[in-house]
């Protein structure tokens, strides 16, 4: 549209807004971005990235001692948070500066600066003071740690955006949340020597996760020295007078820690953005209402993302870019498919999955069949580590469909990337057994569960 500015501007150069503009941008439209933090948003500067950084770090203890019985001596290791926090930084940095550079190579123009809306087709760039006018809005804004401004003490807590830069390595640690992020870091934590208590106040960690995953996974976190304290919440932190925190927890228990982080779910950045007065509609939690093709109710402004709360996955927020470009530049209506997507959850051991946990596989069909294996990995054998890798796969006795593949053990998330594509296809148990394992490895008990370890009929487990 010649008569504005832009083609497209897009507010938020994260995961999704920095794929929307660059491939916009490619296509040879005329197009701005605005970010008003780093480039690469949540997903590289304080989420993924640097978490599974810190993930590797914190598994080094593990295969010191693992090295054992392979006939390895290995001296007494020691750690240096600082050099770790140094050298992420760096590598996030070196991110930070290809996302913007892909962007600005593609031809579009960036900015770093705060934008709010004005108008249907006017931003205004706090940073610049000056506004810019788009025929098309992308709003990529992402999301937030929630804060607990009713928690007594709450501002002694800290968040995960912080746990990536503490000044120094805290000897205890409380995490209060049951979700992915405070599973993930009670792990890094543990990992780099911590004292860590986990707090939840679910009856297990991790819910919407398979269950007897969930029942696994914290058990041998137990196994490992992590307390993980379910059906329980901070009622107040205060700050004691040698600067360490008390935290009061359900049941009288007080924790003296160094450090509590609040990982209590995320909310969408809608604040202060001049939405409501544009009349751009936001659900209950904030989040942007769109349609199936991620478009608010104005016409010419379109969402994706965390700010959606639609899934909160990177993968996720880049497919939607692709189709906003598909439908709004490409004349091809393309909704994003949010259905059966693998994940992992970055735990020691880690969890990956796709599809139907049999709890929710049990409840939409009427026959299930469960293919259950728990064993001592071949690694393990001679590391003497006694911790079991569980795999499960959930199938439709009627169609033979597989539903479900969860997976928790080392590799897991790597297992359920490749999972996906059977799942995605809707292969069935039929076609897992007609493929030839890949021996010796963990994985080839996907293909060789060859009888059902018991099915689940109209409700009854029959063994
Ligand atoms: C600790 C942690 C670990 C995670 N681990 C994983 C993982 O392992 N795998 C996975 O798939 N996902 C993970 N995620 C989730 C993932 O990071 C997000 O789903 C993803 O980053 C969402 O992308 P987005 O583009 O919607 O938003 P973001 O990446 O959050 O980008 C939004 C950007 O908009 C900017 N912004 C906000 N308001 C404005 C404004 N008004 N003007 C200009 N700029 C603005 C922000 O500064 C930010 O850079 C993790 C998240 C966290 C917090």
């Amino acid at each position: 549209m010649a008569g504005y500015d832009y083609d497209l501007f897009v507010i938020g150069g994260g995961s999704g807004g920095v794929r929307a503009a660059r491939v916009a941008a490619a296509l040879g439209k005329r197009v701005g971005i605005a970010e008003e933090y780093r480039y690469g948003g949540t997903c590289v500067i304080r989420g993924c990235v640097p978490k599974k950084l810190y993930v590797y770090a914190s598994q080094f203890p593990e295969h010191f001692a693992d090295a054992a019985g392979y006939g390895w001596t290995v001296p007494e290791a020691s750690f240096d948070w600082p050099t770790l926090v140094a050298n992420k930084d760096r590598e996030i940095a070196r991110l930070e500066a290809i996302y913007e550079k892909n962007v600005k190579g593609a031809g579009g123009e960036t900015f770093h600066s705060r934008a709010m809306l004005v108008d249907p087709h006017v931003v205004h760039l706090l940073g610049e003071d000056r506004t810019v006018t788009a025929d098309q809005i992308l709003i990529a804004t992402g999301g937030r740690p929630a804060s607990h401004p009713a928690l007594p003490g709450h501002e002694h807590c800290i968040f995960s955006n912080e746990a990536f830069d503490l000044k120094k390595l805290p000897k205890a640690i409380m995490i209060e949340g049951g979700g992915y992020i405070a599973v993930e870091f009670a792990n890094i934590f543990h990992g780099l020597g911590v004292d860590t208590t986990l707090v939840y106040r679910g009856k297990e960690i991790l819910s919407r996760f398979d269950m007897d995953l969930r029942r696994t996974l914290h058990e041998t976190m137990e196994k490992k020295g992590i307390k993980i304290l379910c059906h329980a919440v901070s009622e107040w932190v205060r700050k004691r007078p040698d600067g360490r925190l008390d935290a009061l927890v359900t049941g009288g228990k007080v924790l003296t820690v160094d450090q509590v982080m609040l990982a209590l779910g995320r909310i969408p950045n809608t604040e202060n953005m001049g939405l409501e007065g544009v009349g751009i509609e936001l659900g209950q939690t904030g989040a942007i209402v769109v349609d199936q093709y991620s478009r608010t109710n104005i016409d010419n402004i379109w969402a994706i993302g965390d700010v959606t709360n639609r899934v909160q996955l990177t993968p996720v927020a880049i497919h939607e870019a692709m189709c906003f470009i598909e439908t709004s530049f490409k004349g091809n209506p393309t909704a994003p498919d949010h259905d059966t997507i693998p994940t992992a959850v970055f735990s020691q051991p880690e969890i990956g999955t796709v599809g139907l946990a049999e709890d929710e596989a049990v409840k939409r069909f009427a026959d299930i069949e469960i293919y259950r294996a728990s064993f001592r990995s071949m690694r393990h054998t001679l590391s003497g580590r006694d911790e079991k890798m569980l795999m499960k796969l959930v199938v439709d006795g009627a169609s033979k469909r597989v539903l479900g593949a969860h997976i928790l053990g080392p590799d897991a998330g790597e297992m359920a990337q490749l999972l996906g594509i059977p799942l995605k296809a809707g292969l069935t148990k039929d076609d897992f057994d007609r493929t030839m394992a890949v021996h010796p490895t963990a994985a080839e008990e996907l293909v060789t569960m060859y009888k059902p370890t018991y099915r689940v009929k109209d409700g009854q487990r029959i063994d």
